[in-house]
């Protein structure tokens, strides 16, 4: 791959990204301290939330959030499948159960009428994923969750929204409010390929003061003051250990990271909003001759555009390889669109194009096989997943970079 090669994502790091980190190490605190502190307020200000926990991961986060939310072993949390790993695995933590629902097929969110069907008493937590950066239907779904049945008596459970895509997406049918901020915890990831990143970090967003206090304690051993405080001038070495609490703090050299990258936050919004609509323009006729489905564009600033998720149109028929990667896990009806797949990123690769796929539904996983779940269970994610390719799309392309995917990807399906 030489210098031509367009990779699937890279970090936009300046100047300012490394000045910060230098002056953390000058100062000498390294771990979770003062930057960490102001990274919260900040962060907490920016999307307009009263708390802000710092952490070292969006799965600390969310484990965070299940485990202060009261998910235990017996209880249940409605996880769409069309997702990664971290979504459900949280809930496994907890000793409770995952129920695997389907998507929408437009949005690739997770269904509300699928979450109207699954709530049942046994229901501790509905997890909503707005997939790409585009909004799930919160109003939707909370409907649908009143709709549900068995709840007499003991009210909705909360909202945990999966925003590691999310960052900055605003709902324009909840006056902009910024989607991580609409449930009872939301949880945002700074991971290398997301909207803004500190290495690895991630930030669990409430307006629940129990809440963040707990996630606060739990996410360093459960104990009752952090080493800044203990260790700062003005600490005390005392502490008393309340719970068997977690290792998910966030360093100062990543908080540092993530106060620069939260500043350029709506610049690099506007470079991934401008590279997303140059991609629309340029791939709507193979939309309209009906090749392709492109993504749903939101309205106003409503997308983050995390991922440019491209799909191949379902009715591919034919040749069948099973060889390739994901084919063999789907139902056979969908194989031959699964090898179309496979193949056209190969090409791509092949013409210096590097192409993802989001996601394959955790329903198709070995781990959740062995739990029960089969291939053709939840037909709009794996019809969804076996056309999927993800489109290069991060701050710092260029329009040539652009004419470059559009034309591999042409190529790709000619
Ligand atoms: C990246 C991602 C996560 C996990 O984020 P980490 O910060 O890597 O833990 C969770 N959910 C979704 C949908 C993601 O894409």
């Amino acid at each position: 791959m030489g210098d031509d090669y367009i990779p699937f994502h890279r970090p936009s790091i300046g100047p300012e990204e490394r000045a910060a980190v230098d002056s953390v190490l000058a100062h000498g605190w390294l771990t979770t301290g003062p930057a960490t502190q102001d990274f919260e307020r900040a962060f907490a200000g920016y999307v307009g939330v009263e708390h802000a926990v710092a952490v070292n991961s969006a799965t600390a986060a969310l484990h965070l959030a299940m485990n202060g939310l009261g998910v235990r072993g017996g209880s249940e949390v409605i996880v769409p499948t069309f997702t990664f790993a971290a979504s459900a695995e949280v809930v496994l933590y907890q000793g409770a159960r995952p129920v695997l629902v389907d998507v929408d097929d437009r949005t690739l969110n997770i269904s509300a009428s699928a979450v109207e069907e699954a709530i049942s008493p046994a229901t501790a937590a509905v997890e909503v994923v707005h997939i790409a950066g585009h909004p799930a239907d919160l109003p939707a779904i909370s409907a649908a969750m009143s709709r549900g049945s068995g709840r007499e008596g003991v009210g909705l459970p909360p909202i945990v929204e999966d925003a590691a895509h999310a960052l900055p997406t605003r709902i324009s049918a909840l006056d902009g409010r910024f989607a991580g901020t609409v449930g009872s915890a939301g949880a945002y990831s700074f991971y290398a390929t997301k909207t803004i990143t500190t290495g690895e970090g991630g930030m669990l967003a409430t307006n629940d003061a129990s809440l963040a206090d707990h996630a606060r304690q739990m996410r360093l051993h459960g104990i009752s003051r952090d080493g800044w405080s203990r260790y700062a001038e003005s600490g005390s070495w005392f502490y008393e250990i309340e719970a068997a609490g977690f290792k998910y703090n966030l360093t100062d050299l990543a908080a540092a990271l993530g106060l620069v990258q939260l500043a350029r936050v709506e610049l690099l919004w506007q470079s991934r909003a401008d590279l997303a609509s140059m991609y629309l323009e340029r791939l709507r006729d193979l939309a309209t001759n009906g090749r392709l489905t492109l993504p749903p564009q939101g309205t106003g600033r409503e997308h983050a555009w995390h991922l440019f998720i491209v799909r191949l149109q379902p009715e591919v028929t034919g040749e069948t390889d099973a060889s390739l990667p994901g084919v063999a896990a789907l139902p056979a009806a969908l194989q031959p669109l699964a090898t179309r797949r496979a193949r056209a990123i190969t090409t791509m690769k092949a013409a210096g194009v590097g192409a993802s796929v989001h996601f394959i539904p955790l329903h198709l996983h070995p781990l959740y096989r062995r739990m029960g779940s089969r291939p053709g269970d939840l037909p709009v994610a794996e019809r969804a997943y076996a056309g999927a390719i993800s489109l290069p799309l991060w701050p710092g392309m260029t329009e040539r970079h652009v004419d470059r995917v559009t034309d591999a990807l042409r190529r790709a399906l000619a």
